[in-house]
């Protein structure tokens, strides 16, 4: 039995093809998609302005299917966790962060993540798969309906940064529809500058981002020389800091802000000692810049210490007066696990299963 196209997977233009080939006008297709994106309606019955018969038609050919909510945390501060089931036993995490004048979504890409940055809870995990378009835009579909109590005109959400599970310029088409959808204004109608990509470096990716649609971008440096980034960030073996500074100045010639964030991992004993700082200073000279110092947040199993909040001090201070301004990440959640790098979902990695099967069929 073919299956019904889920339309969260659609794009305004892609949904305008899928209903022209239904023989329906492009008209349609905008009130579908303002119906499903900007009050968050699931249910084609409701859709008042529809004819009856086009409701009927959806109803038959088409679906709106968000990934299933499988579990729910609240935390005192007011954070909220979700995992959504994506299959096969799989799970990925998304979180919410209200502050006073905005409301952020931090939204997973992938399920578990392939570059095993050793700090990072989802890189110890392995790697599934990617996330489809629908489940990436049903993480938010799903947190403004459920923070605005059901199908209304309000959107709790304000900011998305893709900074949950997941290396999201590994999944470059999926998420540059997805980010689409976000910004269009018969969605979300997010500005380019409240919706932040965060990579560790993906350098053909990112200028491919600034071509189709360039976003606020943060870059996880974590390390002012080669040689410790080699370490920290596996990646950057294959795209060096030399030539991920020079995409972070190329990105900047069509990005929505005149500045890249740099988030920087606080270590304790690793990365995070005066020296380093000025190093870090040197190395970025050439780029507008703002850093994002994040303490380490701890998870099971991890050898790696959180800097004192003496040391994090002191690096912020030499930044500072160095010329750079530097923030410090205030971590939000960490009663339900759901501080920067916590986030584990469920993945059961294939590449690790594949080894498996493969010695479990050896001679
Ligand atoms: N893959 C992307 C986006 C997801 S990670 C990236 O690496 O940028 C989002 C941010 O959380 C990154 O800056 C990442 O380095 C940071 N992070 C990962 N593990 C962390 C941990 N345990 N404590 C604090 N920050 C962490
Ligand atoms: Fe992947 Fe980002 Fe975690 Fe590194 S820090 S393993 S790139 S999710």
């Amino acid at each position: 039995m073919p299956i019904s196209p889920n339309l969260l997977d659609y794009t305004l233009e892609g949904m305008t093809g899928l209903f022209a080939e239904w023989g329906e006008k492009p008209f349609r297709a905008r009130q579908v998609f303002r119906w499903i994106h900007q009050r968050g309606e699931g249910n084609f019955a409701a859709m008042t302005d529809l004819a009856q018969s086009l409701r009927d038609k959806l109803g038959s050919a088409a679906a709106i299917l968000p990934p299933r909510v499988a579990g729910e945390h609240a935390s005192a501060d007011g954070t909220r966790k979700w995992l959504f089931a994506t299959g096969t036993g799989n799970a990925v995490e998304t979180v919410f962060i209200p502050e006073p004048r905005r409301g952020t979504l931090c939204v997973s890409s992938q399920v578990g993540c392939a570059l095993k940055c050793g700090f990072c809870s989802t890189g110890r995990q392995g790697f599934n798969r990617n996330l489809t378009v629908a489940e990436m835009v049903g993480q938010l579909w799903w947190a403004n309906r459920f923070l605005s109590g059901g199908v209304s005109r309000e959107r709790a959400v304000t900011n998305v940064v893709l900074m949950g599970m997941g290396e999201p310029l590994l999944n470059f088409e999926n998420v540059a529809a997805a980010l689409e959808i976000m910004l269009d204004d018969a969605a979300y109608g997010l500005s380019r500058r409240r919706v932040t990509v965060s990579t560790s470096g993906i350098v053909p990716a990112m200028d491919r981002l600034r071509e189709r649609c360039p976003v606020a971008l943060a870059v996880s440096l974590h390390a002012p020389d080669d040689a410790l980034r080699d370490v920290l960030v596996p990646i950057n073996k294959k795209y060096p800091l030399r030539e991920l500074l020079a995409a972070c100045l190329r990105y900047l010639e069509n990005a929505p802000r005149d500045f890249i964030t740099f988030e920087y991992v606080m270590l304790e004993g690793v990365n995070d000692s005066p020296r380093h700082a000025k190093a870090l200073l040197k190395r970025v000279a050439e780029v507008p810049c703002k850093f994002n110092l994040i303490p380490f947040n701890p998870f099971p199993g991890t050898d790696y210490r959180r800097s004192s909040p003496a040391a994090v001090g002191a690096f912020q201070e030499i930044l500072a007066e160095g010329g750079r301004v530097a923030t410090v990440r205030k971590t939000r959640g960490d009663d339900i696990d759901a501080a920067c790098g916590q986030l584990a979902g469920q993945v059961e990695d294939r590449t690790r299963l594949r080894a498996r099967r493969l010695a479990a069929v050896a001679p």
